[in-house]
């Protein structure tokens, strides 16, 4: 029997870890599956997506530059899916349907509370950012308890659309990037930017931060330096990058097209290395 077929879509895709991560998962259970990478530009994607799923893949996980497009083609939507307006994973349904689901949110926050053992309660958040990724958190912090949102984006609109999809004006409003300065301290900063992803860094005031600040950069390795080292800068008390929240996330989209629990921990310090 052929094994089931899984792969990320993503331009670039070459280096992701998504396909040693669910290589790891699915060891776990004796499952043999194949999960590849397609490199597709933005025009050819939704082709690509038909051609997979009409091949008999299970499922497909999403990444940039694709999560809008992914949750724009598919038949069914979560709402964690709905509430981010992208999808990062595709499941096809019994009846040939696909479906769309978003799993960025529930994956940071149990990053952070279950492996960090941090309490978003109460807590004053900053998100820097406000596109795919910072949507696909914002709710998850917000249920999570967290006791204000601020969202910062260098295009302000996108904030201010972002802060208006999530209609809590009591809790959760926009802010300028200029303002940057004047806004004090926060207990948890998400850097939700592809700054260090692109090679660049966020100039970001130190007064931000400070030895009860959290600082979580959703990007991880080399394009979380930059942010990481403002955080030390700033003397926040706990600064880590994304790579727990990509483990995971990839959980996530495993247990929904397996229907099986794996453990991350293993996973994400064999990713982590000897150094951790
Ligand atoms: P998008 O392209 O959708 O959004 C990029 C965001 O970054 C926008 O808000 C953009 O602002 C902002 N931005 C880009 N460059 C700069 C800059 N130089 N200065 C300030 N702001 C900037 O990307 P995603 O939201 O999908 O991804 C964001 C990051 O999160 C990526 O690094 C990605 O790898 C990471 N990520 C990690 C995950 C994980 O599991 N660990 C999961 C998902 C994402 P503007 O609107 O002005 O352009």
């Amino acid at each position: 029997m052929q094994a089931a077929q899984f792969a990320v879509f993503g331009h670039p895709i070459k280096h992701s870890l998504s396909p040693p991560i669910h290589q790891a998962f699915a060891r776990q259970f004796g499952i043999a599956l194949e999960y590849g990478t397609v490199d597709v530009a933005a025009e050819g994607f939704h082709d690509a997506v038909r051609r997979f799923f009409a091949g008999g893949a299970v499922g497909a996980n999403v990444t940039l530059p694709h999560k809008a497009a992914a949750f724009a083609l598919a038949d069914e939507r979560s709402l964690a899916a709905t509430r981010a307006g992208t999808a990062n994973v595709l499941t096809r349904l019994g009846d040939g349907r696909l479906a769309a689901h978003n799993t960025d949110g529930a994956g940071l926050l149990r990053d952070i509370t279950e492996r960090h053992r941090l309490d978003p309660r109460g807590r004053s958040a900053l998100l820097l950012g406000a596109g795919g990724a910072a949507r696909g958190v914002a709710w998850n912090l917000l249920d999570a308890g967290v006791a204000t949102l601020t969202i910062v984006n260098r295009s302000p609109e996108s904030a201010d659309a972002l802060a208006a999809a999530i209609a809590e004006p009591a809790r959760a409003g926009a802010r300028h990037w200029e303002d940057l300065a004047a806004l004090g301290r926060y207990d948890l900063i998400v850097n939700a930017t592809s700054a260090g992803v692109l090679g660049g860094g966020l100039q970001l005031p130190c007064s931000l931060a400070g030895p009860r600040s959290l600082c979580y950069d959703l990007s991880y390795g080399a394009a979380a330096a930059h942010f990481l080292a403002w955080a030390r800068t700033a003397d926040a008390g706990y600064a880590c990058d994304g790579l727990g929240m990509l483990v995971e996330t990839a959980a996530d989209a495993f247990e929904l097209w397996h229907g099986k629990r794996p453990a991350t921990d293993p996973v994400y310090a064999q990713l982590r290395g000897p150094d951790a």
